[in-house]
């Protein structure tokens, strides 16, 4: 008998049963079409990887209570392959989703098995083919009383954060863990555009060469800036195209696409009212990247001299700042669900799952790990210590950037956003009397004042 059961032979699955059995476990395989599972067991079949070839011989291999892990594609697949081994399962078994699930089909599931006494885990990973094989983040969240069975081999395949603590820790209730993952995922659609920002600031601000950009962001790399989103951005901007020999980045077309967990994270942002611009610039910057008119380029552009390269260590605090605006407005997304949907999520163990195996890893990590450790229910990242500071002495700098971007020409959305939030964030005077005085005006939707407590109405057209 297998101790765990994979479905799934695509790059996460197999890549996570190799993981599995690499550190002693046995495990069984499945993929709906047979080509993939031959080809997995031709490498790597013995006595701890067993392929199989039907839904029945692959649950009935399975020691019990069976555990099992489909890595598969999210949306209908994962009902139909649950329909499939629904005639299979016994009470007590656990039925784990270690896909990109939108996390309201992980609390259906998670309810309809709950009738059944199956016990049903939506499973985050992070970390992509390397990450499945070698340690992945995973945010598991959904039957808590299975969790004790599932963790000695979930923290023996997970990633170590940099004090050797494994990066995986039960989220919460229903659908959390695929939230989180959700989340992980919108906080790096951040950080990608504003490194492809500062990317596009130094080739046409400074009239860098895609070579001098990618030490930039080695030198980066090696500082507080340290992430693995900025590590691989300087390996690609070193790469050649084989077959034209240039930078492969220059033969590469410019638009993006998306598969869409960044707009489920919009879509509950716009729910809850969780103001992540930056998320959201990042989002948007890839729709427009497929709607630019390339063939009508107006040649409006400011010619002006080349910025000094004595600003690019200012460009560096003010990535280094809005990057940690990416992780805030996250983190200020995740406490507003925990609240709404009743979660308790504790923001310190999900940094801390961030801190190695997953895309997002970085230095920040650990200093945000740090912040709510300290306070725990902290209301914004931006009020503890370490960050306020960061605040202060960098915000000039992130001013300068989006001054300079305006000044050429350069659209720097995602930067843009974070100045913004920060200089809205801690801000009494905004332009919001204005505006509900435009509301009262035209709607009568009242407004409150600023020096008596109530709910007031002014007949403004008697007045105006
Ligand atoms: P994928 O391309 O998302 O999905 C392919 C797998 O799903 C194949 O095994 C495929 O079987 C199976 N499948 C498709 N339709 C099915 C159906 N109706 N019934 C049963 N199985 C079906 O593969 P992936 O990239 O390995 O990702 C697996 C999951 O992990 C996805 O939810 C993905 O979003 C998530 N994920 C991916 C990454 C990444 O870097 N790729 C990172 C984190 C999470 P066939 O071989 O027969 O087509």
């Amino acid at each position: 008998m297998q101790q765990v059961g994979v479905i799934g032979m695509a790059v996460m699955g197999k890549n996570l049963a190799l993981n599995i059995k690499h550190n002693g476990f046995s495990v069984s395989v499945f993929n709906i079409t047979r080509e993939e599972t031959d080809d997995v067991a031709s490498k790597y079949a013995d006595e701890n990887l067993l392929p199989t070839y039907s839904w029945e011989e692959f649950v009935k291999s399975l020691e019990k209570p069976r555990k099992i892990i489909m890595m598969i594609r999210a949306g209908k697949p994962v009902d139909e392959t649950i329909e499939h081994l629904k005639p299979f399962l016994d009470i007590g078994d656990i039925l784990i989703d270690g896909g990109n699930s939108y996390f309201r089909d992980t609390n259906r599931r998670h309810a309809d098995f709950g009738r059944l006494g199956i016990k049903y885990i939506g499973l985050g990973v992070s970390g992509g083919e390397i990450g499945a094989l070698n340690g992945p983040s995973m945010m598991p969240g959904g039957d808590s009383s299975s969790y004790a069975a599932l963790s000695p081999m979930f923290e023996k395949i997970a990633a170590k954060n940099p004090d050797g603590i494994p990066c995986v820790a039960y989220i919460g209730p229903e659908g959390s863990g695929h939230y989180v993952k959700m989340i992980h995922n919108g906080i790096e659609y951040g950080m990608m555009q504003l490194i492809c920002e500062i990317f596009d600031v130094l080739r046409k601000a400074l009239g860098w060469n895609n070579k001098q950009i990618a030490d930039q962001f080695e030198v980066w790399n090696s500082g507080d800036l340290q992430a693995y989103l900025i590590s691989i951005s300087s390996k690609v901007l070193r790469k050649k195209d084989n077959i034209t020999g240039k930078d492969m980045v220059d033969v590469i077309l410019n638009e993006a696409s998306y598969k869409g967990t960044g707009n489920w994270m919009l879509e509950d942002a716009i729910n809850l009212g969780a103001p992540i611009s930056v998320i959201a610039a990042a989002v948007f910057a890839r729709f427009m990247s497929t709607l630019a008119i390339k063939d009508h380029v107006l040649d409006d552009k400011p010619t002006l001299a080349k910025i000094d390269s004595d600003l690019v260590p200012a460009f560096g605090n003010a990535l280094y700042l809005a990057q940690a605006v990416s992780y805030a407005q996250g983190f200020q997304q995740l406490k507003m669900a925990s609240q709404a949907y009743d979660w308790s999520l504790n923001y310190s163990s999900i940094a801390q799952i961030w801190e190695s195996g997953c895309i997002i890893r970085s230095k920040t990590l650990t200093d945000i790990r740090n912040a709510f450790n300290e306070k725990p229910q902290l209301d914004n990242l931006f009020l503890a210590p370490f960050f306020t500071a960061l605040r202060l002495s960098h915000l000039s700098d992130l001013r300068l950037v989006v001054a300079k971007a305006g000044a050429f020409g350069i659209p720097v959305p995602a930067f843009s956003a974070a100045l913004s939030y920060l200089e809205s964030i801690f801000n009494s005077s905004l332009p919001a009397n204005l505006l509900q005085a435009q509301r009262d005006y035209f709607g009568a939707h009242t407004y409150r004042r600023n020096d008596k407590p109530g709910i007031f109405h002014t007949e403004w057209y008697d007045e105006a």
